[in-house]
């Protein structure tokens, strides 16, 4: 059976049993709606998974949620981040604040966040056109503008690596990293409930956006990744998945293995894309306006193209890594470009 998609208004917090609960937290403006934030109970009291968006909106969904579930958010005693995003750890800041409570993310996720902390609004537009221009963006990197960007998150008090067990007295709560969507992505496995929280990594109806920056990075296989990271959740037999949107799903493992096929597809097309190219190897950029995306690429707005550049990139690199693209040489400061390689 599954629950349609329902907007933020028909989301209501729920107790999972298993003194699991979820709190649906309202992303301000983003069609994805809201991010489930989890709480565990234990003895020394609950532990959140993800804390939603930092908007003062957000915020009070939060607190009166986990209220009317009888949590109060001072008694939290830590926040596990799935991963950097600001729509999961916007509020982990503000959860430690009032709950003097312990912020814990991946390693590999701190270190990106202690590198977003200092990065200055000018040097991210120059690292976006520059990329931009490197993947053959021509004239739309000259254009390019950095939005307004969400506050950095907060950085964690812990640093998880694969397999620690979380410090919630009296359960076990498992960090399986699935590096992909981003290069520290945690899931984390309630061994005593035979339930997964899958943060992005596992979505009931999308798939996260998995990409590469700068892209043409050339050290980094982030889609090669996380298809490996999707292989890993899909050994878990008999798995609920607990995602942070959507709704909850009874086979993790299912849907794990219905992503990686999705993807396997994708740079099937992709290879033919390459393949049709022959005589005019194609720059990233190129490649991205003739993949299928949501909407025609005329329709897509600078921030959407920059991703679909990213994903394109990422798609593209795999291929490069699995022996079949490579990269043709051009004259110094041109844009990278693709061709076919065949075995
Ligand atoms: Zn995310």
């Amino acid at each position: 059976m599954k629950t349609r998609r329902r907007p933020y208004s028909a989301q209501r917090p729920a107790d999972l049993g298993g003194g699991v609960w979820s709190v649906p937290v309202p992303i301000p403006g983003n069609p994805l709606g809201y991010t489930l934030v989890y709480a565990v109970d234990s003895p020394a009291g609950p532990v959140l998974v993800d804390a939603g968006w930092n908007h003062r909106d957000a915020w009070a969904a939060l607190r009166d949620g986990l209220a009317a579930l009888g949590i109060d958010v001072r008694d939290v005693r830590g926040v596990v981040v799935t991963h950097h995003h600001p729509d999961h750890a916007g509020l982990a800041g503000r959860v430690r604040e009032e709950s003097d409570g312990w912020i814990a993310m991946h390693e590999a996720d701190a270190t990106l966040v202690r590198l977003i902390r200092g990065m200055a609004g000018g040097s991210a537009r120059d690292f976006q056109a520059d990329m931009m221009r490197r993947a053959g963006a021509g004239s739309e990197a000259d254009a390019v503008s950095v939005a307004d960007r969400p506050d950095p998150p907060a950085l964690p008090d812990l640093e998880l690596q694969d397999g620690d067990l979380i410090d919630l007295p009296g359960r076990r709560l498992r960090t399986v990293w699935t590096p992909g969507h981003t290069p520290g992505h945690v899931c984390l496995y309630l061994e005593d409930t035979g339930r997964l929280f899958t943060g992005d990594h596992v979505l009931p109806g999308i798939t996260p956006h998995i990409g590469i920056y700068p892209y043409d990075r050339n050290d980094v296989d982030p889609l090669g990744d996380f298809l490996a990271s999707l292989d890993r959740v899909a050994e878990l037999v008999d798995v609920e998945a607990l995602p942070a949107h959507e709704w909850t799903f009874p086979d993790v493992a299912a849907r794990a293995s219905e992503i990686r096929a999705h993807h396997e597809e994708k740079l099937t097309v992709l290879r033919e894309l390459l393949a049709g190219l022959r005589t005019a190897p194609p720059t990233i950029w190129d490649v991205a306006e003739r993949m299928t995306w949501n909407r025609p690429w005329a329709d897509l707005g600078p921030m959407q193209r920059g991703m679909a550049a990213g994903e394109a990139a990422a798609h593209l690199r795999t291929l490069e890594v699995r022996g079949l693209a490579g990269r043709v040489s051009g004259a110094p400061g041109d844009p990278v470009r693709f061709t076919t390689l065949s075995h």
